[in-house]
Parts: C-alpha cells; structure tokens; sequence
C-alpha cells in the first residue's frame, strides 16, 4: 500500500518532501505515514485513515440508513459528553507511546480533560477558565510526541506551531496570527471547530527577552512577540489572514477568538537549572534550610521549577500567569533510551521491522545492537532524538539491498552494527 513516498517520510520525519494529506492537511512529520492515491495526486495520512475506519465501523454495527453524522457542522467534532476520556485514560494512551515523563503526562491528561469539560459546560455564573500549559525539558525527552500523542487521540483540531519563526507585526518573519493559520487549516476552515482547538507552541523559549530586565531599545524577537502572544492567550478576537504570509489590506481576514482554544507551550529553556539551583541556594537560608538543600536532587534541577525561574529566564511575567500549568520533563537515561527503541506503540524498531515485514523480511535487532545503539546515542549526545539517526545509519545499506535480495530473515548483530558507524562517523 505504502509507495516509496510514504516509506521515505516515514523512516526520515517526514522533512523534505512537500506532501500534506488532502484531507487535514497535516504534513508527514506528524503522522505515521502518508498514503498516496494511485494516481499519486492526493494523499491521506494515517490519522484520517484511523478516523475513517472508526466512522465506519460505528456506522456499520449501528446499522445507521443515514450517513455518519461526523460532518463539517463542527459542533460534532468534539467527543460527546457522555464519552469524554477521563484522565486516566487519556494518560493510558500517553502511555502506549511515551516512556516515562509521569508528571507530564497527568498534568497534560488532566488538562485536556478539563478542555473537553469546558467546551461542554453550560453558561452560568461559573465560567471554568482554560489552563494553558507550560512544558520544560531538555530537548528530544518527549514535549514534541507528548503534543503529537495528544492530537492523535483527540477529536479537536490541533496545531504545532514554532515560536521561532514569529516576529513582532511589520518585522521580517510570520506575525503572531500565524500561529491561527494552522489551526484553521486543522480544522478546515471552520472557525467555530478551530476555536475549540489546540495549539502547540514549541520552543517558546526563544522568545524569552534577553535578561531580566526590560529593555530600552525595541526586541523584535522577544518581549514585543511575548506581549502578542498574550493577546492570543488571554483571549482575543484575532484577524487571521486565510492563507497565512502577512496581511494585505485587500485581503479578506477570518475573525477568530481564542478564548477557548487550549495552548500548550513546550522549550528546552537551555541553562534554566543554574536559576533554579541559585534560587534555591538562596532560599533555602533559614532555619530548615539544612534539611532542604540535603533533599534537593542536583542532577535534575528541573524538578523544582517554578515559575519565578521562568521570569528570570526572560519570560514576561504576563505571560507567565496565562501559563499557569507548569510541568518538567526528565531527561532520559539508558534504560529509558532502550525503551524508547523498542517499546511505544510506535517505537523506531517497530517501524524498521514493519518497513522490512513489507517485504516479506522478518527484521532481528540483536539486544546487544540495541544496547550499542543507545549508548552511541549517550556518546553524541544525542539523546532520543539521535537514536533514530543511528539506527538509519545501520540499515541503509540493508534497505537498499534487501528488496531485491532472496532474504526471508535478517539479524543485525552488534558487529554489523559498529562497522557501519565506525564507517560513518569514524572512518
Ligand atoms: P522534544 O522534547 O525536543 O520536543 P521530541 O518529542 O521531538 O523531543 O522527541 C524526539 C524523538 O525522540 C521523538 O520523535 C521520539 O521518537 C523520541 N522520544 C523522545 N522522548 C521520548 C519519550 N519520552 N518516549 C518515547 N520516545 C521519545
């Protein structure tokens, strides 16, 4: 079923061939895999062929005459309240994809249980506010999938955007509106769905302001994109230009409030553990400060964060109360990175094995290949992010060769493994 294409974003992310499934618009990196049409002029990806196939099934044990009402009207799209996932649930599904990260993954579950709640509840005196999210964590430990995961499993529109490419309006760069583009595409167009939705805002620590002062002279990139962005997250009535690029004063705009869209924010915040372990030195002066400082685990500061550390990095403190969910990421040690090689749902060596069942080839990763893998991830210091990097090294030459080979079964061993990044990178 799957073409050359959709192998290719599959194994590599997805990032260089300019295809988007003809039905969300999502791009390849953000799903499995992307099915062309047989005349390769469409595509569909593996999400919407998920939520076909469960249209369908309802539709067919239901024994419905009509068509499944999952349509455009977009009140639909979000799961009935008689069936919301409740957090555990929802942190079940985390589960099947993500290894470790518990906090996170409560926090987050929790959250958009409460999203789905306040997009139910009905008006009175009680408003339930949204709680935007913050997510802090080394980078490749998770905030990325994390936000994916979420998206798979729900039945809102979801978008992630990149805070680098934002500038303050009139500069070079996208204008903070941009960040509602995606989420209208998510959701088609329909800007009542799109105004339930979800976006993921990575790396927003880039557009920390630099120190902790306010600045004199104008900061394209930081605090004048902050103050934009929090437009967006309290709740604004914003102009969205349909197709993205700047404004136009002839352009037709979508008027699109943001009230009740849930933002997630995710950032490495490189360099943040020195203002968390000086605030605790200073803090913990006093009378129980001994007991204190004996307790604080050095080698992952970012436990203890809080959201004085994220002013101090150079976010505006406006910001930092539209964020008040806050949440770290652990960094992911040995046992952790063999986890990931092999055990979510969606693990690399699944996917390889898959890649390679395709072919009628049954796939073997030795445990030792496994064991070698990580620890050249930890070596380069690569983290996560490097393991599928290694991997792809080692089974080039066997993607290229097995198709046409007479092969039912294939070991990578240990050795085959060292010599194909001994050639790689040492050699
Ligand atoms: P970031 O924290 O920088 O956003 P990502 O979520 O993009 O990191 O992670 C990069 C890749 O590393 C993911 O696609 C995934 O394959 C792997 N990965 C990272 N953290 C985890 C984790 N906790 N569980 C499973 N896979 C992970």
């Amino acid at each position: 079923m799957a073409k050359k294409n959709s192998n290719n974003n599959n194994i590599g992310g997805g990032g260089s061939i300019p295809v988007k499934c003809s039905f969300c618009g999502k791009e390849p990196s953000y799903t499995d895999i992307m099915v062309p049409s047989p005349l390769g002029e469409a595509y569909i990806c593996s999400d919407c062929v998920d939520q076909i196939e469960g249209l369908l099934k309802e539709y067919l044990n239901e024994g419905h005459p009509q068509k499944s009402s999952h349509k455009k009207s977009g009140k639909e799209n979000h799961a009935p309240a008689g069936k919301l996932p409740t957090p555990k649930e929802i942190c079940d599904f985390l589960d099947q994809y993500v290894i470790g990260q518990d906090d996170a993954k409560k926090y987050l579950s929790v959250a958009v249980y409460n999203h789905y709640k306040r997009l139910a509840q009905t008006r009175d005196e009680v408003d339930i506010e949204k709680s935007n999210i913050i997510m802090v964590g080394p980078t490749g430990t998770g905030k990325t999938l994390l936000a994916k995961t979420i998206a798979r499993q729900l039945d809102v529109p979801f978008a992630i955007v990149d805070a680098t490419v934002l500038t303050e309006a009139g500069y070079v760069g996208e204008d903070i509106e941009s960040l509602l583009v995606r989420l209208l595409q998510a959701a088609d167009y329909d800007v009542e769905k799109a105004e339930r939705g979800i976006v993921f805002i990575d790396e927003i620590d880039k557009i920390a302001r630099k120190g902790d002062n306010p600045s004199i002279t104008r900061d394209v990139s930081g605090e004048g994109v902050q103050q934009g962005l929090l437009k967006l997250l309290e709740g604004s009535v914003v102009n969205v230009p349909p197709n993205g690029g700047r404004k136009h004063p002839e352009q037709k705009m979508i008027a699109v409030d943001t009230k009740n869209i849930l933002f997630i924010c995710g950032g490495a915040f490189d360099g943040i553990e020195r203002k968390i372990a000086h605030r605790l030195n200073t803090h913990v002066v006093g009378f129980t400060g001994h007991a204190v400082r004996a307790k604080v685990d050095s080698d992952n500061y970012l436990k203890y964060i809080a959201p004085q550390d994220l002013k101090s990095f150079g976010l505006i403190p406006e910001i930092i109360g539209r964020l008040p969910v806050l949440v770290h990421l652990d960094p992911l040690d040995r046992d952790a990175l063999l986890k990931v090689l092999t055990e979510p749902k969606n693990a690399i060596i699944r996917q390889y094995e898959k890649l390679f069942a395709m072919d009628g080839v049954k796939l073997v990763f030795e445990p030792e290949t496994l064991g070698f893998i990580v620890d050249k991830a930890i070596e380069y210091k690569l983290g996560a992010r490097g393991l599928r990097t290694i991997v792809e090294t080692i089974m080039i030459d066997p993607m290229f060769e097995t198709p046409s080979a007479k092969v039912k079964e294939l070991t990578i061993t240990r050795e085959y493994a060292e010599e194909k990044i001994k050639k790689a990178y040492i050699g």
